[in-house]
């Protein structure tokens, strides 16, 4: 019975906001970066694991499903102008 290559971390997936690393980019844009994380700061869906329960990802998947709806409700042409800076 060699389980060797058997990886039981089956309670973790891949962290849906940054994809794994334990960061995410802060919004203030790099250089200008005025939290003091130059740009990166733990991922607050992982804080900073890298990796979620089931249940936690489900649970920020169903919360930005329902923020990017409020914000379609809220804006009706949402492609009209591309927040660029
Ligand atoms: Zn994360
Ligand atoms: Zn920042």
């Amino acid at each position: 019975m060699d389980c060797s290559e058997y990886d039981d971390r089956d309670e973790g997936v891949i962290c849906p906001r940054c994809m794994g690393d334990g960061t995410v980019s802060c919004h203030c844009g790099g250089d200008l970066c005025v939290c003091d994380n130059y740009g990166e700061r733990d991922c607050p869906v992982c804080f900073g694991e890298g990796d979620v329960s089931p249940e936690r990802e489900a649970q920020y998947l169903k919360a930005e499903g329902e923020a990017m709806a409020a914000m379609r409700a809220a804006w009706p042409t949402p492609t009209d102008k591309e927040g660029g800076e």
